[in-house]
């Protein structure tokens, strides 16, 4: 049924989902990744259907298991067995949350697209509002945390689909998303909230990725050589420097040229730093933008929709 590979489904302009239910039939589809979140599952599920029950729109709740090891999955499972509207999405193996949203969003048929994540710390009861500035002909309805760093986290959206085919040609999400709804013009709004501590559960980030590893697969052992690499170069040029400085203000004198001679020994040190530090910044540059190692769709094995289980 989605042999045809994502690609081919983008050209023919329909998700997988609109493929199988009636064209523009759903209005809003929320979109969640869920990494090892038994605790949560249920209780996010059970708000967020008390918020889309209000919402007057027809709705779908896609929720994506990020190759949990937990009972998370089971219980996506029975609750797309059990909800209509509902939509379990299974990846085989854990690939991290970007792809997780990814695969969502490739299942996704709502005119209105929220993403948000599972564990409740973005309120489901601000959805209403946006959906509110949805209709009033924006793109994408931007949520802005109060604090620490209000713009830096793009995990609570609403967008269009046409926001979304855009967006999508982004590879890190995260770091340009900002830069790219402004870019192409899409028409946005912005709505303060307050984020909510984590009900249950532990935050997924590890020692290793809060040191600068990108948990989504964008990263990997060339960008730690890059960094590598500027360190190098900051090291070399910050000794170089001191080296010269040394030189200049030592009190050999002035008058005898000769005593400048050991700059010439700095110079290098100086330069080489300066061009192993640039090389560095290229590298990780090119690594940003080069495409994730592992596709996400390639991860979507098995897949359950409308209380019917069914394999690719
Ligand atoms: N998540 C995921 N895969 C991961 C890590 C996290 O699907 O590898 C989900 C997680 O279940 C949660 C959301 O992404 O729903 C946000 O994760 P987390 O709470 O760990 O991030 P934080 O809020 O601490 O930034
Ligand atoms: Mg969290």
């Amino acid at each position: 049924r989605y042999s045809a590979g994502p690609s081919a489904m983008k050209r023919e302009g329909r998700s997988p989902a609109a493929e199988t239910r009636q064209e523009g039939s759903v209005e809003v589809s929320v979109v969640l990744p869920m990494f090892n979140e038994e605790e949560v599952v249920l209780r996010m599920y059970r708000r967020l259907k008390a918020v889309a029950e209000q919402l007057n729109a027809r709705y779908e709740l896609l929720f994506v298991d990020d190759g949990s090891s937990d009972s998370t999955a089971d219980t996506i499972l029975e609750i797309s067995l059990n909800d209509e509207s509902v939509t379990g999405v299974f990846l085989s193996g854990h690939f991290g949350k970007e792809a997780a949203l990814r695969a969502g969003l490739e299942y996704a048929a709502g005119q209105a697209i929220v993403t948000m994540d599972g564990d409740l710390q973005d309120p489901p009861e601000l959805i209403p509002e946006m959906v509110r500035a949805w209709r009033s002909g924006v793109d994408v309805v931007r949520m802005r945390r109060q604090s620490p760093t209000p713009d830096r986290h793009l995990d609570f959206l609403l967008y269009s689909p046409r926001a979304a085919t855009v967006l999508s040609l982004v590879v890190n999400r995260q770091r340009y998303m900002k830069d790219v709804i402004e870019w192409a013009g899409l028409r946005e709004t912005v709505i303060t909230y307050e984020r909510q501590p984590r009900v249950a559960g532990r935050s997924k980030w590890t020692v290793a990725q809060l040191l600068g590893y990108s948990r989504d697969g964008t990263k990997t052992l060339s960008s730690v050589c890059a960094r590598i690499l500027m360190l190098m170069g900051f090291l070399g040029f910050f000794a170089g420097l001191t080296y010269a400085c040394y030189i200049l203000i030592a009190p050999i004198g002035w008058n005898d040229p000769a005593s400048l001679v050991p700059l010439t020994s700095a110079t290098p040190l100086l330069f080489g730093g300066c061009v192993l530090y640039f090389l560095g910044w290229l590298a990780e540059g090119m690594e940003q933008r080069a495409p994730p190692m592992r596709h996400p769709n390639f991860s979507i094995r098995m897949f359950a929709r409308n209380g019917r289980m069914s394999a690719p």
